[in-house]
Order: C-alpha cells, then sequence, then structure tokens
C-alpha cells in the first residue's frame, strides 16, 4: 500500500483512533451501523465520555474550543481513521453537519453567537443542522431558492419550506440559507441565519424516508417548513448577503472531510473484502482469494483507494496553500471521483461476501444504500465534472458557460 506520509501528530492521533474503534466499537455487534441509533444512543454517549478522557475530541476544532487544533490536512487522516465506522465522526464529535457548522461559527459569528451556540456544540451538548436545499427548486443551483428572511423591527421573519436538513429531528438549532435581498445579484441576495428549532413556526414536516428507513435523531433526513419563524436580528451569521460566500468557504474543507471519511470506508471494506477472500473456501483447500476475478477486484480496489487518497491530500494542501476558490478545480476532481471509489468498493466487498454482504451484520449494506447519496449532496457528479472540463478547456481559449 502507498500512502502520503502522515504528519507524525496526527499520526499519533490516528493510532489512538484505530484502537478506539478496534476496542469499542468495532468488535460491538450493536455498533455496526447507525439503523437503530436513538436506542443506541445512551452507549453512544458513555463511548463519547470515554473520548473526552481520551484527549480525542474533536481533533479539528481549536483548543481554545476543547479540540486538538489539527489544521485540515492533518485532520485530514483522522477523518479517514473515523470513516472505518459509520458511527467514527458522531463519537468524536466530527459529525455532519455540526462540524461545518462550527467551522462557520468560529469563522463568521459574533462573540454572543460563538457563546450561545458554537460552545455547547463543541462540546457535544447539542446537535445542529444546515437548511439549505428545498424540493421545489434544483438543489444543483443553489442560488435559486424560494426561502425569505424579512426584517419587522428588530426581528427576521423567515418562510420557506426545505426539505434534506440532515440531523433536524433532535437538533437545538438550524443555520438557515434565506432570501434577505431579493434585488441583489444572485450570490449576494441570501443570509445564513441561526433559528433555534424550538422557534414557534418551525414545524419538522418527516424524516424522509431513505432506502426504506426514515431513520432517527442524527441519522436522519429532515423535511420543515418555516412558517413566520421569528428570530432575533442578532442571529444574522457574517454580513447581510454573505450566505453563499459563506457557503462556498464552508464547503472546501466540508469536502475533504467527506473525502477522506469515504477512503475510511473503503479501507474498511477493502479489509471485509480481503479477510472473506482469504478465508472463505469454495471447495476444502479452495480459497475464494485464489479466483482471479477476486484478485482483480483486490487489486483494482487497492489502487483505486491508494490513488484517491494522494488526490485528496493535495487538494487539502492547495486549499490550505490558496484557500477554497483557488482550489475549486481540484475539490470539485476529488467529489465526484472519491464518490465513485466509494461505490465501486463498496460495491465488490459486497459481491465477494455473497448474501452475508446485503445483511446488516456488516457495515457494508448500510454504506451501500446510505453513501449512495455521496455521488448527489455537496452537488452532484454532474455540477463537479463541469468544473473540472471547464477549468481544463481555458487552457485552450475556450471559457464554456
Ligand atoms: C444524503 C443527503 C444529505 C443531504 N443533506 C443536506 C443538508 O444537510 N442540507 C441541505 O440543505 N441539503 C442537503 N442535501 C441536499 C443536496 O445538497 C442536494 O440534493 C443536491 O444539491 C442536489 O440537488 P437536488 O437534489 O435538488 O437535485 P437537482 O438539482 O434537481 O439535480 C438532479 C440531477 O440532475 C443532474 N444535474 C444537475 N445539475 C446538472 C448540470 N449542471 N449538468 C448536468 N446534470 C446536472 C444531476 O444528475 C443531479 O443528480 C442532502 C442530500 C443528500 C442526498
Amino acid at each position: 500500500m502507498l500512502r502520503p506520509q502522515i504528519p507524525e501528530r496526527a499520526a499519533a492521533v490516528v493510532e489512538r483512533i484505530r484502537d478506539f474503534l478496534d476496542a469499542h466499537v468495532l468488535s460491538d455487534p450493536d455498533l455496526s451501523g447507525p439503523e437503530r441509533f436513538r436506542e443506541i444512543l445512551p452507549k453512544l454517549q458513555k463511548l463519547r465520555a470515554k473520548v473526552r478522557e481520551a484527549g480525542l475530541w474533536a481533533p479539528f476544532l481549536p483548543e481554545a474550543w476543547g479540540g486538538l487544533g489539527l489544521p485540515l490536512t492533518e485532520f485530514a487522516h483522522v477523518s479517514e481513521a473515523l470513516g472505518r465506522s459509520p458511527l467514527g465522526h458522531y463519537l468524536f464529535n466530527c459529525q455532519a453537519p455540526d462540524v461545518g457548522n462550527m467551522e462557520v461559527l468560529l469563522e463568521f459569528g459574533t462573540p454572543e453567537q460563538q457563546q450561545r451556540w458554537l460552545k455547547p456544540l463543541a462540546a457535544g451538548d447539542i446537535r445542529s443542522c444546515f437548511s439549505m436545499t428545498e424540493p421545489e427548486f434544483a438543489g444543483s443551483n443553489p442560488v435559486h431558492m424560494a426561502t425569505t428572511a424579512v426584517l419587522d423591527g428588530d426581528e427576521w421573519v423567515i418562510n420557506g419550506h426545505k426539505w434534506f436538513t440532515t440531523a433536524a429531528d433532535g437538533a437545538a438549532f438550524a443555520i438557515v440559507m434565506a432570501i434577505t435581498d431579493p434585488d441583489a445579484g444572485p450570490y449576494d441576495r441570501a443570509s445564513m441565519i441561526v433559528v433555534p428549532t424550538d422557534t414557534p413556526g418551525f414545524e419538522l414536516v418527516r424524516n424522509i424516508s431513505i432506502m426504506g428507513t426514515p431513520g432517527a435523531d442524527h441519522a436522519s433526513h429532515a423535511e420543515i417548513r418555516y412558517t413566520n419563524c421569528r428570530v432575533p436580528r442578532a442571529n444574522l451569521i457574517g454580513p447581510l448577503g454573505s450566505g453563499f460566500t459563506i457557503a462556498q468557504k464552508r464547503l472546501g474543507p466540508g469536502r475533504i472531510h467527506h473525502c477522506m471519511r469515504w477512503i475510511g470506508i473503503c479501507e474498511r471494506a477493502f479489509e471485509l473484502m480481503c479477510e472473506r477472500a482469504a478465508t472463505r473456501e469454495l471447495a476444502p483447500g479452495r480459497l475464494l482469494g485464489t479466483r482471479q476475478t477476486i484478485q482483480n477486484w483486490i487489486a483494482e480496489s487497492r489502487v483505486e483507494i491508494d490513488a484517491a487518497r494522494y488526490l485528496v491530500v493535495e487538494t487539502a494542501r492547495r486549499i490550505d496553500e490558496v484557500g477554497s476558490s483557488g482550489a475549486r478545480a481540484e475539490i470539485s476532481a476529488i467529489k465526484f471521483h472519491v464518490a465513485g471509489v466509494l461505490q465501486r468498493v463498496v460495491d465488490r466487498a459486497i459481491q465477494v461476501h455473497g448474501a452475508l454482504g446485503i445483511t446488516d451484520d456488516l457495515p457494508l449494506a448500510w454504506w451501500y444504500a446510505h453513501e449512495r447519496g455521496a455521488r448527489i449532496y455537496d452537488g452532484p457528479d454532474e455540477v463537479h465534472k463541469t468544473v473540472v472540463a471547464r477549468n481544463e478547456l481555458k487552457r485552450y481559449g475556450v471559457d464554456v458557460r
């Protein structure tokens, strides 16, 4: 296996995380996945306390906020280690969308917003969600939306219809993207506003059933209606009209987190695939791994995972160097490429396991169903491919719009 060198401090954290997951999570059949999230919550809370005691809490957060202060290039490796379990990121308080919301509040929140929302989020005392996509509009073009926030005295009055608000069930607040100036240019029309979920007019219509399960708590995606939801003017995040600028900043590091989490999933699926190939007998003494088709899948998966990791780590370095907008094409490239690797590796691992592969005894079926969304959320493949192709064609003097 070829892999980029992990910086020394991150390597130590990664090793401790692997040990923790092996000892407490991967060996526990109750914790194979988030299907019964609410039922296993007491167990998860105990494990979260253990993570804190071990000094491994929220590695991406600055130390002043109770984290380990790892920069993006180091946290990327941690995200991979956590991805080995579908519950890893939650246990270490690095789960989407809270991680993105914490980053937004850290960079753009006022001191009051940070005390009120970031502090309990960083401590893991509350959860949050991010409400942008609307069922009536193509989420691929996020500037196209109908939710409005209108100032009335010292309050924003919010009206709108959102869906796929991940983890809204049980969240303490939503960061809502709403149009605050309909007359401004497309990228300056919207703002992010904090809406506590106990605000009158905030209605969680349903947890949307996905691939046969509506999920619950952190492991869910909700449809939400905002009807004359009134929140203080001070709940606006950043300058008026900066919603898309903030979203763009949020998405760069967010895609590194996702891609490295997917690589962690790939590694676990790969381990399971190899273990099965090395132990399953087709006939006495004739192992599955002796078949060339299986060997092809192992070889192809190994190289695809290793290559994907190099791309993501290099992209994280580019973001550190030139920022998210300077690394836009690279970010788009890893987003669609790694989502494809994830889908292929998990599919091969399932096939190698035969019927066992689609049971819930292993995490493979969960990933197969619930990570299908990887090719859609944070921008579908096709949109990211357009970004990469446009960037390439520019070198040939063509500006494709
Ligand atoms: C698991 C999951 C979690 C999510 N979590 C959140 C969340 O927490 N908060 C939130 O606000 N949203 C969330 N979303 C929504 C997500 O951001 C949108 O689904 C995504 O932006 C795509 O929008 P859409 O579903 O409206 O698809 P559409 O925009 O309707 O696109 C449909 C399809 O059209 C094709 N297409 C689109 N644009 C182009 C193009 N330019 N060229 C060629 N083909 C194109 C693609 O194949 C695409 O899949 C989540 C989605 C999923 C699946």
